[in-house]
């Protein structure tokens, strides 16, 4: 469905990032994979996308706090592979603490992650989706970008604001074939909620069994975890014609968590 088409994912060397490149590699389109870790492992997954789905792969190590590294990651799309057509912005981080204690270095390492990163790439990336006039620019919020929890402050400030930056980006495009949407995933079970349940296991006293049940217990009516290849699929779906209308706003994928 998607051959032919170039994908940035920002964060695909773990978790949802890498489900979501696999999903549009196995429609047919070609990615530039971005994140940290080990380099023979991503060289690996890179590899892997090539071979499994016949398409090419590009491994970009863009800091997605950094503006310039952000900018020259979609120059390499644009040069390496034609043109950049899909752009999910899902690089994120987490940080736990109440607000009081909340250290400032965190506040802005979140911020710029979770938030200032969207900006960079979708500034980067609107020239070149104007000029061809399509773009997909899918921005990986949270349920945390429509309701608060406690100790959160900087992610869910970064996660709001993900969903402000959604609607302007959709609203100054609408009259072209690019949209802008945020999907706002419930618990995903990824290294990122793994700290979290380890982190509560250890203060608690409790089971990572038990942890994890809290967890869900707590938030997602559902009892299970969101499947990093089911917000994949939603990508996908956002990225179709079937799509072509819906711009400017928030799907939920989340369990049941935001509707109670
Ligand atoms: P993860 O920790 O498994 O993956 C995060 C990815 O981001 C990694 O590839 C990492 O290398 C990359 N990354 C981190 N900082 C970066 C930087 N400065 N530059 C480039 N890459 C960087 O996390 P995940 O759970 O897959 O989260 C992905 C996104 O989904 C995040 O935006 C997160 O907030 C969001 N999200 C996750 C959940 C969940 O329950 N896991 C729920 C809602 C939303």
């Amino acid at each position: 469905m998607l051959k032919g088409k170039v994908a940035i994912v920002t964060g695909s060397t773990s978790g949802i990032g890498l489900g979501i490149a696999q999903a549009l590699a196995k429609e047919g389109a070609n990615v530039v994979i971005n994140g940290f870790g080990d380099a023979a492992a991503i060289e690996k997954e890179r590899a892997n996308l090539e071979t499994t789905y016949g398409i090419k792969a590009l491994y970009s190590g863009a800091d997605v706090t950094k503006s310039a590294d952000v900018a020259a990651m979609v120059k390499l799309a644009e040069d390496k592979l034609g043109g950049l057509d899909i752009l999910v912005n899902n690089a994120g981080i987490q940080f736990v603490s109440r607000v009081e204690a909340f250290p400032e270095d965190k506040w802005d390492a979140i911020l710029g992650t979770n938030l200032s990163s969207a900006f960079y790439a979708v500034k980067a990336a609107l020239p070149g989706m104007q000029k061809r006039n399509f773009g997909r620019i899918i921005n990986i919020a949270s349920a945390h970008g429509l309701v608060g929890s406690p100790e959160k402050v900087a992610y869910v400030a970064a996660k709001h604001g993900i969903v402000g930056l959604t609607k302007v980006v959709a609203l100054e495009n609408a009259k072209q074939q690019i949209t802008c949407n945020a999907i706002c995933p419930g618990w995903v079970l990824t290294p990122l909620v793994q700290k979290q349940i380890d982190d509560r296991s250890k203060k608690e006293g409790i089971s990572v069994e038990e942890a994890s049940n809290d967890l869900l217990k707590e938030k997602q009516p559902s009892m299970r975890f969101v499947q990093p290849a089911e917000v994949a699929a939603l990508v996908v779906y956002l990225c179709s014609d079937a799509a072509n209308a819906i711009t400017g706003t928030t799907v939920s994928i989340d369990g049941g968590w935001t509707a109670e």
